[in-house]
């Protein structure tokens, strides 16, 4: 059947999420899920929507959900763009963008998906490494001729953060769209939407996955200017989110309060598993986001092994040219006292059996 496929379709390897194990009992701090419950006024939003109404199609511009997010970020509502998660949105982008032949900027290493879109358009994939700090030449941009490009900030699997001022000077020094993939600034100290209205090239994109404990649900939104929303309307499906979900977003916008707990309590357990991490010989770069980046220490393949022979999944990464790292994500502080003890278990002490 492969020679039906277009031959930049057959020829991908396509995008390999993170495990999703079917068995439960494991302690997942492998995708970056919130390990919180959503807000419990989104969830009461999305059961009274459970009425006749189903029968009919859902708003295809999202318009009460689009206000709600407009008025957060105090923007205008013909700025904002929903999506079925931030994924839909970064696929209506690539596909807007960028045709065969293309190039793309994805620096590196970041979200994986990125070359998958790339790829998908058999556009082609222009990468930048990041610096051994995890900044970015802005040079970079221009120099690569692209036309379109993406970066993740926070980054993953770095979770580090450029400020706005670097942001600014890359969209200054790219011709182009710039995508500020910001499915973690929930998280972060800071946020790029405000460079939106100064530079006409930038489209932030957020998630409800990581923030809002709602990855099931799969919602996103992009703000940027009118006419960039309006050319991608043209790209995206009629109704690419569905009724239920638009409800439970704009609730969840509107629980503000909530995130601030939730978020409080997850900044406070990445502090300590940060501390622990280093204290066990990794090296790890401040986090801005929901989980840590750790290379340097132990052996990162053996260690998630091991940890997932106990019942622990954590991220093994591993890219090219680089030392191989894990990403773990912050859970509740139960689920960190127990990675805490089987790490101690498997490196602590000089009598503790190791793990290679
Ligand atoms: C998780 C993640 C996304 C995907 O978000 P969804 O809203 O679940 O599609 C996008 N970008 C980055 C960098 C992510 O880590």
């Amino acid at each position: 059947m492969s020679r039906y496929f277009q031959p930049h379709i057959d020829r991908m390897a396509g995008y390999v999420p993170g495990e999703q194990p079917r068995d439960g009992g494991f302690i997942k701090l492998n995708t970056n899920e919130n390990p919180y419950p959503p807000s419990p006024k989104a969830l009461d939003a999305i059961g009274r929507a459970l009425t006749d109404r189903l029968r009919l199609y859902p708003d295809p511009v999202a318009t009460n959900f689009r206000e709600t997010a407009a008025r957060l970020h105090g923007v205008e509502p013909d700025m904002v763009l929903a999506g079925n998660g931030s994924d839909d949105l970064l696929t209506i982008i690539t596909r807007a963008f960028a045709g065969p032949g293309d190039p793309v900027l994805c620096p590196t290493p970041s979200y994986i998906l990125y070359r998958t879109l790339v790829e998908l358009q058999n556009a082609r994939e222009v990468a930048v490494e990041y610096r051994p700090d995890w900044s970015l030449d802005p040079a970079a941009f221009l120099a690569s001729g692209a036309k379109l490009a993406f970066l993740a900030n926070p980054n993953s699997p770095s979770g580090t953060a450029l400020s706005p001022d670097s942001v600014s000077e890359i969209a200054q020094n790219f011709d182009g769209p710039l995508v500020v993939d910001e499915a973690y600034a929930d998280f972060a100290e800071t946020s790029c939407v405000g460079l939106v209205a100064r530079h006409p090239n930038v489209i932030v994109t957020r998630s409800f996955s990581k923030g809002y404990s709602l990855a099931g649900l799969r919602l996103g939104y992009l703000i940027a200017q009118p006419e960039v929303v309006a050319g991608l309307i043209k790209v995206k499906d009629s109704y690419n989110c569905n009724t239920l979900t638009l409800i439970g977003g704009a609730a969840a916008l509107d629980d503000q309060e909530y995130l601030a707990q939730t978020r409080s309590k997850i900044l406070s357990t990445r502090r300590r598993l940060t501390n622990l991490m280093r204290s066990l010989g990794y090296d790890l770069p401040d986090s801005q986001s929901n989980f840590v980046w750790c290379t340097g220490g132990p052996p990162a393949s053996a260690v998630y092994q091991s940890l997932k022979e106990r019942r622990i999944l954590v991220r093994l990464m591993r890219y090219p040219g680089r030392p191989d790292g894990l990403r773990i994500t912050v859970g509740t502080e139960a689920e960190i006292d127990r990675l805490e003890a089987v790490l101690r278990e498997l490196l602590g002490g000089a009598d503790s059996p190791k793990v290679w």
